[in-house]
């Protein structure tokens, strides 16, 4: 099977609380597996297109549930490393009593910090069509330069790079020092995938999503930007830069019984990879991903209720 999509970045073990409340207050927590550019990785390989995945976990019993995670779900192993000089990363999640989520990372010098350069080499980037990766390798370590060096090296390439900025704010010293990580890394990035927030916290103004999602267009070289708006669907333009004709898109999200959001944003990017790839225009990439984020919402945890292509096509006919 061709291998023309690489997503690289952090896999990790996300405690989800049992019910509301703090830290302190919360008895119990359950594991599961995680990590943005994981569950995209998961994601797209549960629509029958399995991409490379680069990532680090630690040589402990967490990397090797990990790592048997990543395999049984379809993803290769070539690039998933296995670091035995640290642990791998954790994250206890939090709910309030509105459902919104907070995270206490355990990352200090953790694997997923100590990507470093070069891993992924010219030749095969030179196979790949397509790149995505995130915003959480760029906070510490080497795997800050590790995930610039490959998105540079991806652009010079010819490869679609697109980018999830995932913003969490607990890993970064302050908003400029994220602005200004990020705002390099978008130097080589064709189309980035974000909340309004996160692009509002970049510096891209407006008085609407799809303001918000132009001003990102207008600064480039990002020729299109998508904003994801949770129930309400996503927004998405295109400049005439992009390699699908230009356009501006409104498209609302699929009404699902929803249990938990845990992981949507990620399900999103797979589903709006996976359809651009394939050829589709920006509207119906657009109605692709809100199908596939809104499947993702109809059981607990990230990499639970992605949906395989014959679901989403499903969900786009009862429309
Ligand atoms: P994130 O998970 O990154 O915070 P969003 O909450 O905006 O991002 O969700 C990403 C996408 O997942 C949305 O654009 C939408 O397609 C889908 N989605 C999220 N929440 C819901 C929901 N309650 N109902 C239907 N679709 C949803």
């Amino acid at each position: 099977m061709p291998h023309d999509v690489l997503v690289a970045g952090e896999t990790l073990i996300d405690f989800v609380p049992e019910r509301a409340g703090s830290l302190e207050e919360v008895p119990g927590f359950e594991r599961r597996p995680g990590g943005a550019p994981a569950n995209v990785a998961v994601a797209l390989a549960r629509l029958a297109e399995p991409p490379l995945f680069w990532t680090r976990v630690g040589a402990d019993p967490f990397g090797r549930y990990l790592e048997r995670t990543l395999v049984d779900h379809g993803l290769p192993d070539q690039f998933v490393e296995r670091d035995s000089g640290a642990k791998t990363t954790l994250a206890f999640v939090t709910h309030d009593e509105t459902g919104e989520r907070e995270f206490t990372f355990y990352r200090d010098g953790t694997a997923d910090t100590r990507l470093e350069p070069g891993r992924v080499d010219d030749a095969t980037l030179s196979d790949c069509e397509w790149v995505h990766a995130g915003g959480v390798t760029l906070s510490s370590g080497s795997a800050r330069e590790a995930t610039l060096d490959l998105l540079e090296r991806a652009a010079a390439a010819d490869c679609t790079v697109s980018f999830d900025p995932n913003l969490r704010s607990e890993l970064w010293p302050d908003e400029g020092a994220f602005a200004s990580v990020v705002g390099d890394a978008l130097a080589y990035v064709d189309v980035c995938l974000a909340t309004g927030t996160e692009l509002a916290a970049l510096g891209f103004d407006g008085d609407s999503p799809t303001a918000i999602a132009r001003a990102a267009v207008e600064r480039g070289p990002v020729h299109t930007a998508v904003v994801t708006r949770g129930a309400a669907g996503a927004v998405a333009v295109a400049s005439a830069d992009a390699p699908w004709p230009a356009a501006t898109v409104e498209g609302p999200g699929f009404a699902v019984d929803v249990v938990d959001t845990t992981g949507a944003g990620d399900a999103f990017v797979a589903g709006a990879v996976a359809a651009l790839r394939d050829g589709d225009d920006l509207e119906a990439a657009v109605a692709f991903a809100n199908a596939v984020g809104a499947r993702a919402t109809t059981a607990a945890g990230g990499m639970t209720a992605l949906p395989t292509r014959a679901e989403v096509a499903a969900l786009l006919e009862a429309e």
